[in-house]
């Protein structure tokens, strides 16, 4: 990391600088010179370098003006360096899986302040994701491979499980970084699941009826879902109508979600 920069906190900039961590991260993801491999959030490369040297022509999608500078003085080094100035919230991953004629590895060690936005845009693209490694914080990755009958189960859990198989890899605390995060970080790999492993729901549908749904959690599910299903289609699943979102699985909502 530069001493020149000061870390901007409105695009979550905190600096992996542990060696270790950096080591463990890139064992983790395995680049290969085969891979169409994109960095979010490149930084000053604290895991660009390692990437760029399995695979020179590495994408990387960065906001800072300072940081796409400073990018652009290492393409004398780095040759087939492809260097994306923009908000990842609004990068066409479809169109960077046609130019490199394969399904895309996306990794970083993400802006924490927009992570919920960006995972689900990067869920819109799904098919032609081979699969992403990211770093979160801690509480966000437990809500994405939480279950049913827990506090961190919700909206992001579900719609996540839906579209990836996610693995929580290691946790990595805030010494880590500088500056140092308030939070515990986590790694975790999610990998999109095949059109045949899914259920077949619209997943607009799905996502509708559980963002209705955890919007009250503590409500039963036919409080929750009023205006949505009536309690006669809830005990026509085999349901409770005395549950609660929170009890129910990713299979319970997709058949709710058809009666929608
Ligand atoms: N990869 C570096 C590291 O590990 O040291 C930096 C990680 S830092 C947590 C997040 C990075 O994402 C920063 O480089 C930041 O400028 C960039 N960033 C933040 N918001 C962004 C956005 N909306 N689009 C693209 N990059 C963004």
């Amino acid at each position: 990391m530069s001493d020149k920069h000061h870390p901007k906190k409105r695009f979550g900039q905190n600096f992996l600088i542990d060696e270790t961590v950096i080591h463990r991260i890139i064992s983790c993801i395995q680049p290969t010179n085969q891979d169409a491999l994109i960095e979010i959030g490149p930084g000053f490369g604290a895991l660009t370098h390692k990437l760029l040297i399995a695979q020179p022509a590495l994408s990387i999608i960065e906001i800072d003006n300072d940081l796409v500078k400073f990018w652009h003085g290492q393409t004398k080094t780095h040759t087939q360096l492809h260097i994306h100035h923009q908000d990842v919230l609004t990068v066409d991953f479809k169109s960077l899986a046609t130019i490199a004629a394969k399904p895309l590895r996306i990794v970083g060690n993400l802006p924490y302040n927009i992570s919920s936005p960006l995972l689900f845009h990067l869920f819109s693209f799904d098919d032609v994701i081979h699969d992403m490694c990211f770093m979160l914080q801690k509480e966000v990755v437990d809500r994405l491979c939480a279950t049913p009958n827990s506090k961190t189960y919700g909206r992001l859990s579900i719609m996540a499980q839906y579209y990836c198989d996610i693995y929580k890899l290691f946790e990595v605390p805030n010494t880590a970084f500088k500056p140092a995060p308030a939070v515990t970080s986590a790694i975790c790999r999610l990998i999109p699941k095949k059109a045949h492993a899914r259920y077949p729901i619209d997943p607009v549908k799905l996502a509708e009826c559980v963002r209705l749904a955890f919007t009250m959690r503590r409500k039963t599910l036919p409080n929750a879902l009023k205006g949505l299903v009536t309690v006669e289609q809830i005990i026509s699943l085999g349901l409770d109508p005395k549950l609660r979102p929170e009890n129910l699985s990713l299979l319970d909502f997709c058949h709710l979600a058809e009666l929608t």
